[in-house]
């Protein structure tokens, strides 16, 4: 059966969102946008309402979405406006859709991404949160829906590029290797990091990204996370996914082969490239990115990454090895450790100190269902929160 064209972008309005709007409108015709979806912004989602007249629009928050349809009535657009997050799963399972790109962020990207892949439609996956969750329950819903993923996260578009036929069939591949930036703490005095500030954590010195995944950078977590992405995408254990800091961004991930060849993809650090490839593949298309230019980016520089530094590192890739209901633990506790950061509730060093805590308390358990990971994810918060309040108690 051919796929359906339409395009359905959730989390329209945020960096990976925006960006993926902006590959579509290098690419006239080429990409129907079918729905826009949205948290709580109706001034930016209307504002892609206009340009991009989709059939059908989603704001979450209900008040946002009863502002969003009255100003889409008196522009005379085309566009329904639906809200809650029910809706977002009824977009996805639209007819006339055929691919998703899913850049929510977080855990609430989990079920309307695992509808996408039930409805067998191309996923483009950003949401890197719903495979650490639930990696198992998502490639067996895009098993059993016929469909595929393609990943966005800029490390995984690049393995899947340097990797036989695109494809993961991994024969002689020896190890992954994931660049880091390092974020902007990589070279910060030990000492000062349990004092900086949450404008200074989303001060990513190499790419434009939302705040969550911003402070993920800072505390490497976010490289944690896509070790645990990787294992998924690539049918690797953790051991064979190696990290090593690259401040330059430059080169966005390797695959080392048996016989000593090492293939890397590079190009400037700009989302819209591995968005471009995930949404043209296996054909190629205009992104709007910059093109490279080696000789002002060298020097390239590459090093070790530092556990002691980063203990969020350590931790995601002790969740990695005890595998099933730990990731989605690690990822729970993350959230909302960072969402305490970001609330100034506090420290950054914190952040590892909260996730380290829920680790011990939960110990892992076999993955059998959704509603398992659901509740695990819940408990995972309640138990953070607990660890927060307690950590606010001794800051008092
Ligand atoms: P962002 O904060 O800029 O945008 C998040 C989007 O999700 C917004 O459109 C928001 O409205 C929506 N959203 C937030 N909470 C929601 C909820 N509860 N229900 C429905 N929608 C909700 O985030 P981002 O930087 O675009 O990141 C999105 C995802 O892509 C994350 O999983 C991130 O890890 C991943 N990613 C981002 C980048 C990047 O360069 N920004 C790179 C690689 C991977
Ligand atoms: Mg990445």
């Amino acid at each position: 059966m051919m796929r359906a064209e339409g395009l359905v972008i959730l989390g329209a309005t945020g960096s990976i969102g925006e960006n993926t709007l902006a590959v579509v409108a290098q690419n006239p015709g080429r990409f129907p946008v079918v729905a826009l979806t949205a948290h709580t912004d109706d001034e930016r989602l209307f504002t892609q309402c206009v340009e991009h007249r989709p059939a059908y629009a989603v704001l979450v928050d209900e008040a946002a979405a009863a502002r969003l349809a009255e100003r889409v009535a008196a522009a005379g657009l085309p566009t329904r406006v639906l809200a809650g997050a029910a809706a977002l799963t009824e977009v996805v399972e639209l007819p006339e859709v055929g691919r998703v790109m899913a850049a929510i962020v977080g855990a609430a990207g989990l079920l309307p991404t695992l509808a996408a892949a039930r409805a067998g439609h191309q996923v483009l996956l950003a949401n890197k949160e719903s495979l650490v969750m639930a990696g198992h329950l998502l490639l067996e819903a895009v098993r059993e829906g016929g469909g595929e993923l393609v990943p966005i996260d800029s490390e995984h578009n690049a393995i899947f590029q340097c990797l036989p036929n695109g494809d993961g069939g991994a024969q002689g591949v020896r190890r992954l290797i994931l660049t880091a930036s390092g974020g902007p703490f990589l070279d910060t005095p030990l000492e000062r990091l349990a004092r900086v500030t949450p404008d200074e954590a989303c001060a990513h010195p190499n790419w434009v990204m939302g705040r969550k995944i911003s402070v993920d950078s800072a505390t490497m977590m976010n490289k944690g996370l896509e070790i645990i992405e990787a294992c998924w995408l690539f049918d690797m254990p953790p051991e064979r996914v190696d990290v090593m800091i690259h401040p330059q961004s430059i080169v966005h991930s390797m695959v080392e082969y048996d016989d000593g060849s090492v293939l890397a993809e590079l190009g400037a650090p700009d989302m819209r490239t591995p968005i471009a490839h995930a949404l043209g593949w296996p054909q190629r298309i205009r992104s709007g990115a910059p093109w490279l230019d080696l000789v002002a980016a060298a020097p390239l520089d590459f090093r070790v990454a530092d556990e002691t530094r980063f203990p969020c590192l350590r931790l995601a890739r002790q969740a990695a090895r005890s595998g099933g209901t730990h990731p989605a633990v690690l990822n729970a506790a993350n959230e909302a450790a960072v969402a305490a950061f970001l609330d100034s509730e506090i420290g950054f060093t914190d952040i590892a100190r909260v996730v380290a805590g829920v680790l011990e308390t939960l110990s892992p358990e076999t993955v059998t269902s959704l509603e398992q990971i659901v509740a695990v994810d819940a408990a995972a918060r309640a138990e953070a929160r607990a660890i927060i309040a307690r950590l606010q108690g001794e800051g008092a």
